[in-house]
């Protein structure tokens, strides 16, 4: 693939408006897949910063031949966010509120802005816009109107067009031209005005197709396939012109800005979780359900549970609300002004269970009925499980996966249980099965069957599958497109389904607004075949280049050792994407620039090991660009519904490069920190020169790339020498505790009556031997006050080099050294992995390196054995207090702990227990500072060239949180970079939770 292959209109753009004008393979690449299983290489990215800019972006576009795709968030399922066009990205500048009118309940708004921004900003004046879909924290307004977007409580609120008020856009002739009600005369248009004449023809559209819509549309609430020819029908007295451009997948125009129409938050809900034996009657239930008026009723089925289960920051939300081992649960939503009416529909839900013949006490098929959930905070998480529902699907790791196409049908709710056995029969019959989610209460589910899109006797059932299911949907008068749209899986089929005078039709809209195809061509109408190859994301001749790689990924499938399948494992869906909530990706908060996003990362790697960025794309220039801002937080490996790791494919493109190009001066000084730290301490005022001779930091930026703006670490000599204060040098051999001395001496020789329960081992790490002493003294005093046996973890050979988790060598790719580290410690550990003694660090991103990378890296016995065993401090700390076995007094501390999570904490699930612990302080007020990533991340916050983002980072949230708390207040952060950043950032010092619990002593 050429670098450009426009270069007049690269360089028209690049001089003619202000945003980002991106012509290289890595960016192209980066817009060339949506959530569908497409791929189409896009001519150029452009991310205009004014809607002027975009208009200007199309004129250039018209000019030069090329073609338009208007994109959101990317999130499509049917491959209508994917061309052969210049992509304009509307979701990284264009996305302000341009007027809201509280009063009035309505907003406009540009096209780029996500709904869960909008809706965040609406809520403090008791508003909405309702369409709450799936992808709510990425999906733009933009994306959604041109999906026509349908949401979960669509039986109360309906479609996105019946929530539109108005949509601006610019047409195919550079025409602005506002679409909205309209009277069936159009008089509010001068005779003569082009608008007049569009809107006359599509009403005479209308009127001409008026009996074939009424026989042909489907009479079912969602259907979002084709142009809405039903808003142009004759009669109607709720003409809106803007509902031709609803649902049009940016085929008719780009849209400028949407004109919404909002409601009132939703007040108290009450939600039952129907228990069903059988996956056919929750289906055949709905029907019924329906009846109670709810909002919403939504279906998870068995896989879906059984997936979630796995998955760490879903299990606990199931164990809240299922019941059993269900083949299918229902969620209705009762959602009135009235709460009371709420609960007595609650009840009548029971009784109309009962009356279907479930109850919790039979046995079998029958054996069900209805979970309340009364409590907000559950109906939230259960939502996260619900909308995380395709994702979950998605997290299976093989070859094959669930691939939509027939995803979205809709059929009346009389026929759904039918419906759903015979399309199961289908997938049966195809060697494949499918599992089911969504909407049960609008008749729209989601179901993705198993296939692998690289083998053509599997693209050969997906289109048998399709034949067959939109067959049968056509049969009960039902929708083959009910919510995510059409793109390029669905238009195929409108002949089909809609029959050719409707397709005919649906082309003269096409022809009547962009006679010559400059928006989005091939979509809703002229479509390619669905499964034609040559635009699969896996297409012909797809497979994976003979990648070296360092770690174990023998997980997955494809080359690389498997590197191939993991990085496969980004579907595309956006997840990373939001703003809020989670940590993942702090980066891309900042710079909202897909680069900077998993996705982007995970894209770029898919297309370089596959070798279609070209030759040695994993250590190239645009890869490290592609990596640069990613902070390794790890966020990811759990935020990402399937599990995508980048900061350990992070470690792989740096070894790559490495290995091509050598480690640079700053990635040395880094990366070998634990080798050359014996010997800077002899020389502490000589390292710590830098930071006081004028003109040193200035030259380190330029020789090193350090940021003369940051301070370093400042050396000291009295670093941790392995030995316990009060105490003598520890035993480095377990056997000898049990033999010699008395604890209570505080010799630190210990009682021989202890056993193991009571020994733990204290890990060292780098940060904090040679920086952060105290807090190695402070764990060590914490511990031995509780009664523990407190051994430090010393080398098993003499050298004098301290122990070292390898996490400074495999920050920089290193990875044959973090290895050679790894074992060291491993060997050094060894007597006491044996005997299941716990491993105890202070420093998170150390010791949970050796539950992660380690196992990844070495492969043996011990190193699994030492992942079940190594803990935070305080994991080991509230796990002992959980088992009753903490016995540490601590003195009250009447005031308040604010408390700053590392991001591998929360990456490991590890957080909690910093707050448990802190709980232990008698009238200590604990509180959460909601943070993503400080942003200091290991060395990331030191580099010259990423300290901008690094601060702004830190600016989201954690450093303003900070800078409130009161002057009294302690600030708790236990990660070193934490505590660097929020030192730099607000002056004020953070401690590690061991040097709160020691000072309370
Ligand atoms: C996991 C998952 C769950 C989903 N759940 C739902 C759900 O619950 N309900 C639902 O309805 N959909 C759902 N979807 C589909 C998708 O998220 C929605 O359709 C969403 O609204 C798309 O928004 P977007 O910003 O990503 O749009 P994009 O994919 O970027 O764009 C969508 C279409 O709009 C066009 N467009 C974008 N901006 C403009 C513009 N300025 N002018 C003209 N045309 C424009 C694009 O060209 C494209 O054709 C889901 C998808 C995934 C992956
Ligand atoms: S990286 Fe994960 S969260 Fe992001 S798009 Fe891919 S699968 Fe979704
Ligand atoms: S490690 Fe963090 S910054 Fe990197 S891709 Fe994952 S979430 Fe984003």
């Amino acid at each position: 693939m050429a670098d450009t292959l426009r270069p007049v209109l690269e360089r028209r753009l690049k001089s003619g408006i202000a945003g980002d004008v991106s012509f290289d393979r890595f960016t192209r690449g980066r817009y060339a897949t949506d959530a569908s299983h497409y791929q189409i290489m896009p001519v150029g990215v452009v991310a205009p910063r004014t809607m002027d800019d975009a208009a200007r972006a199309i004129a250039i576009a018209r000019e030069e031949g090329v073609s338009v795709l208007a994109r959101g968030g990317g999130t499509s399922q049917c491959g209508q966010t994917v061309n052969a066009s210049l992509v304009i990205d509307c979701s990284k500048y264009l996305n302000r509120i341009l007027e809201l009118d509280v009063e009035g309940k309505r907003c406009v708004v540009e096209p780029g802005i996500v709904l869960d921004d909008l809706n965040r900003a609406l809520k403090p004046h008791g508003l909405w816009f309702p369409v709450d879909i799936s992808t709510a924290s990425r999906a733009t307004i933009g994306g959604m109107t041109g999906n026509n977007s349908c949401g979960a409580r669509s039986l109360r609120y309906g479609n996105t067009r019946e929530n539109v008020i108005s949509v601006n856009a610019i047409l195919s002739d550079g025409r602005a031209q506002a679409f909205g009600p309209a009277s069936p005369s159009l008089s509010e248009f001068p005779p003569s005005s082009p608008m007049h004449a569009l809107a006359s023809d599509l009403l005479a559209l209308g009127a001409r197709e008026a009996d074939e819509v009424a026989a042909r549309f489907p009479k079912v609430q969602r259907r979002v396939g084709g142009y809405n020819l039903d808003a142009l029908l004759p009669g109607r007295n709720d003409l809106n012109l803007a509902h031709i451009l609803i649902g049009s997948e940016g085929t008719l125009g780009f849209t400028t800005q949407v004109e919404l129409k909002l409601s009132p938050l939703l007040g108290r809900r009450a939600v039952g979780a129907c228990h069903f034996g059988r996956f056919y009657d929750a289906m055949d239930a709905a029907q019924h359900i329906v009846r109670l008026k709810p909002i919403g009723v939504e279906l998870i089925d068995r896989t879906m549970i059984e997936l979630a289960r796995e998955i760490a920051i879903f299990r606990p939300t199931l164990e809240q609300f299922v019941r059993g081992a269900p083949d299918a649960i229902l969620l209705v939503e009762f959602g009135e002004d009235d709460h009371d009416e709420n609960l007595r529909r609650l009840k009548q839900l029971s009784a109309l269970m009962g009356d279907l013949g479930y109850a919790w006490t039979k046995d079998g098929l029958k054996q069900g009925g209805v979970v309340d959930i009364l409590d907000p905070a559950l109906q939230a998480a259960i939502t996260e499980v619900r909308t995380s529902g395709l994702n979950i699907m998605m997290s299976m790791k093989d070859e094959g996966k669930p691939v939509s196409f027939v995803e979205d049908c809709a059929v009346p709710l009389e026929h759904l249980a039918e419906y759903t056995l015979r399309l199961t029969d289908v997938f049966e019959k195809h060697g494949t099965r499918g599992t089911w989610y969504a909407h049960a209460g609008a008749g729209c589910l989601h179901v993705r069957p198993v296939l692998n899109l690289r083998l053509d006797k599997d693209v050969k059932a997906m289109r048998a599958i399709a034949e067959e299911a939109f067959a049968m949907v056509r049969a009960y008068k039902g929708s083959h497109s009910g919510e995510h749209g059409d793109g390029i899986v669905r238009s195929e089929f409108h002949e089909f389904m809609f029959g050719s005078k409707l397709v005919r039709a649906f082309e003269q809209v096409k022809a009547r607004f962009d006679p010559d195809g400059l928006f989005n061509p091939g979509k809703i109408v002229h479509a390619p075949k669905f499964d034609d190859r040559a635009n699969f994301r896996f297409g012909p001749g797809y497979r994976g280049e003979d990648v070296a790689t360092r770690l174990d990924w023998s997980a997955w499938p494809g080359s690389g050792g498997g590197f191939q399948g993991a990085v496969e494992m980004c579907n595309n869906n956006g997840a990373c994407r939001k703003i809020e909530g989670g940590v993942m990706c702090p980066s891309y908060r900042v710079t909202r620039d897909e680069r900077d996003v998993t996705r982007g990362r995970a894209n770029s790697l898919r297309l370089a090991v596959t070798g279609q960025l070209g030759p040695d794309a994993l250590s190239s220039d645009g890869m490290a660009e592609t990596m640069k801002l990613c902070v390794s937080c790890k966020a990811c490996r759990r935020e990402c519904p399937t599990g995508v790791d980048m900061a350990r494919m992070k470690i792989e493109v740096q070894a790559a490069r490495a290995a091509r190009f050598g480690f640079p001066l700053r990635d040395r000084l880094v990366g070998w920190l634990p080798r050359y730290a014996p010997y800077a301490i002899a020389f502490p005022w000589l390292m710590n020169a830098r930071d006081i001779v004028p003109g040193a930091a200035w030259l380190s930026e330029r020789l090193a790339g350090f940021s003369a703006r940051r301070s370093l670490p400042q050396w000291r000599r009295d670093v941790f020498r392995d030995v316990i204060p009060g105490r003598g040098r520890e035993p480095a051999n377990p056997e000898s505790i049990t033999t010699t001395g008395s604890m209570d001496s505080g010799s630190g020789t210990v009682a021989p009556s202890r056993n193991d329960e009571h020994q733990v081992v204290l890990f060292a790490d780098t940060f904090n031997r040679y920086f952060e002493r105290e807090n190695l003294d402070a764990a060590g005093a914490v511990l031995t006050a509780a009664g523990y046996i407190v051994q430090v973890a010393q080398p098993a050979d003499d050298r004098k080099r301290p122990l070292c988790c390898g996490r400074t060598f495999l920050s920089v790719g290193a990875v044959d050294q973090a290895r050679e580290e790894a074992e060291r410690t491993l060997a050094a550990l060894a007597p006491f992995i044996d005997r299941g003694i716990p491993v105890v660090g202070l420093e998170p991103s150390c010791i949970l390196s050796f539950r992660d990378e380690i196992p990844a890296l070495v492969k043996s016995d011990a190193a699994d054995k030492l992942a079940g065993l190594a803990l935070t401090f305080e994991e080991f700390l509230a796990l002992e207090h959980k088992a009753g076995r903490l016995d540490l007094k601590l003195k009250s501390t009447p005031g308040r702990a604010l408390v700053h999570g590392h991001c591998h904490q929360k990456a490991f699930d590890a957080f909690g227990p910093v707050q448990t612990v802190l709980k232990l302080i008698p009238d200590l007020k604990v509180e959460t500072i909601e943070s993503s990533c400080c942003g200091m991340a290991g060395a990331f916050g030191y580099g010259a060239d990423t300290i901008d983002v690094s601060l702004a980072i830190g600016e989201l949230s954690l450093l303003p949180a900070v800078r409130k708390a009161p002057d009294d207040a302690i600030i708790v952060a236990d990660g070193t970079s934490c505590r660097h950043q929020i030192h730099d950032g607000t002056g004020r010092e953070a401690l590690h939770l061991a040097r709160v619990l020691a000072d309370r002593l």
